[in-house]
């Protein structure tokens, strides 16, 4: 039997629409909620990311500022924006576009990010309060990977999920939310060895690796959940996940597509943080 396919673009039209209400109550109350997106340089990929998260702010009544500087921007530049956004009142939430430019460092523009407006959930604070279960910005991917197992109301708690991939923005925190909804985990990465038998006793497998149909059918156990984090781009030109789609869905229970899978689901997670963090900086609601 084939498996039950898990719409993005259903779920994430949902969480869209949830985050659009919530703004549309600061608005009346005084302020819509408000993001702003660094992007420095002109990577291709990095520039529709951004002009998608403007389009989705745009539909969520989010107000969206956006700062595109050059490729050659300096550290102090890049440093000292962020300061004045984190000092703004009216900003809410301050996200890096990344990768940056190789003489920029990563880690430093992530840390000077605010806690209280890193709605990225990659600042270091988030991350500590994110693995000692305190209420936090999380991190919009696995965040999203989460809330599409719960759409879904599939079983997380009791569950053996396997997370492929342990990078600071998938693999950890995926497998650190999974753990908080009371999986059993098991992270591999490219060190693991019998990886294929390890995902052969996964309920849940969260696949991030980076590598167009790494996970193959031969290696799933039947009825299992396949969230396929993924972003691959083909030579043709088309984008493919980790998980060998086809014959995946033969197997599995339910499938996430790539595209319109995960991805969608990155960007309402985002819309949620930045009117979660809009209300809590307006003294409403919590996370
Ligand atoms: P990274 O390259 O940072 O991490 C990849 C991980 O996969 C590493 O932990 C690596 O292990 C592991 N890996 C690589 N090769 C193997 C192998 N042969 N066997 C087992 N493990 C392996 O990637 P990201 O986590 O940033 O991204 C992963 C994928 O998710 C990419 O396709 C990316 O485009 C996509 N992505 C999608 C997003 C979305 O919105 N849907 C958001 C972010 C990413 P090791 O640590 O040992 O090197």
């Amino acid at each position: 039997m084939s498996a039950e396919i898990i719409d993005g673009k259903e779920i994430s039209a949902y969480i869209k629409q949830q985050a659009a209400d919530r703004a549309k109550a600061c608005a009346a109350a005084g302020r819509a909620p408000c993001l702003a997106v660094i992007l420095v340089g002109d990577d291709p990929a990095s520039q529709v990311y951004v002009r998608n998260k403007h389009r989705a702010c745009e539909a969520c009544g989010v107000t969206s500022l956006q700062y595109a500087l050059p490729a050659d921007t300096t550290q102090e530049a890049l440093l000292a924006l962020i300061g004045k956004l984190n000092a703004d009142d009216a900003v809410d939430g301050i996200l890096c576009q990344l990768p940056l430019p190789e003489h920029l460092d990563e880690t430093a523009v992530t840390d000077a990010v605010a806690p209280e407006k890193d709605v990225d959930g990659f600042h270091p604070v988030n991350v500590g309060k994110m693995l000692s279960g305190k209420d936090c910005f999380l991190p919009c991917t696995p965040a999203g990977v989460i809330e599409m197992l719960k759409y879904k109301k599939i079983p997380i708690a009791g569950k053996h999920a396997v997370v492929i991939g342990r990078s600071n923005i998938v693999g950890k925190p995926a497998a650190a939310l999974l753990l908080r909804e009371n999986a059993t985990v098991t992270v591999c990465h490219s060190r693991t060895a019998n990886l294929p038998e390890i995902v052969k006793t996964a309920d849940i497998v969260v696949a991030a690796v980076g590598r167009p149909g790494f996970v193959t059918a031969d290696m799933l156990k039947p009825g299992c959940a396949v969230i396929d984090v993924g972003i691959n781009r083909l030579p043709d030109g088309s984008l493919a996940g980790d998980v060998d789609f086809a014959a995946a869905k033969e197997i599995a229970g339910f499938i996430t597509p790539v595209p319109g899978g995960v991805g969608p689901m990155t960007i309402a997670m985002l819309m949620m943080n930045t009117v979660k963090s809009a209300e809590k900086r307006s003294g409403k609601g919590d996370f």
